[in-house]
């Protein structure tokens, strides 16, 4: 698969895991970016190339993990909810 890089401003094509490659000051981190988002600017560099490692789902377009689907309880907040074993 050819390697794509992406700029800051650039609209995130796919969600998922990217490395965001500094210039000059930090090591490469990876991040979860959601599809339609932008690429955020750096405010030391000015310069950060964002590549896609992995493609992933968000888990709550999942329809068996969307929180529309479930019962839920009045008060009970996504986190608690997810932490659960039902
Ligand atoms: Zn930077």
């Amino acid at each position: 698969m050819k390697r794509q890089f992406f700029t800051p401003g650039q609209k995130v094509p796919d969600t998922g895991i990217y490395f965001a490659k500094h210039h000059g000051h930090k090591l490469a981190e990876k991040f979860v970016f959601l599809k339609g988002g932008r690429f955020p600017h750096c405010p030391r560099c000015e310069q950060v190339d964002f590549e896609l490692l992995q493609a992933a789902p968000y888990i709550f377009s999942d329809p068996d993990f969307c929180v529309r689907t479930r019962k839920e309880s009045p008060g009970e907040r996504d986190d608690e909810r997810l932490g659960k074993i039902v």
